[in-house]
């Protein structure tokens, strides 16, 4: 069965994220729509995230300016969050 990420990489896109999803349904898209939001949040903080970590639950994004990172989890456990880090909270400042 195909996954997102066998149709397409680029995790930005929410135009293309619905066509997969209307054509096909049977893929999960939950983990690319956490990353598409903590995308577009950390961009807005001023961020240009690196994704990691794409086990299928979780991704990891990792600013290349400042190293804060942003982690979605599809399946938190009760005492975590689905989107969180540094990342999404605080604006980027461009160190390192
Ligand atoms: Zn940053």
């Amino acid at each position: 069965m195909l996954t997102y990420s066998e149709v397409c990489n680029d995790t930005n896109d929410s135009e293309w994220l619905s066509f997969i999803e209307e054509v096909y349904p049977w893929i999960d898209t939950t983990l690319f729509r956490l990353k598409l939001e903590a995308h577009e949040s950390a961009s807005w903080r001023g961020h240009t995230l690196e994704w990691q970590d794409n086990s299928g639950y979780r991704a990891t994004g990792t600013c290349t300016k400042c190293g804060k990172q942003v982690v979605c989890l599809t399946r938190p456990a009760p005492n975590q969050i689905d989107i969180g880090g540094e990342a999404v909270g605080l604006n980027c400042r461009e160190e390192n």
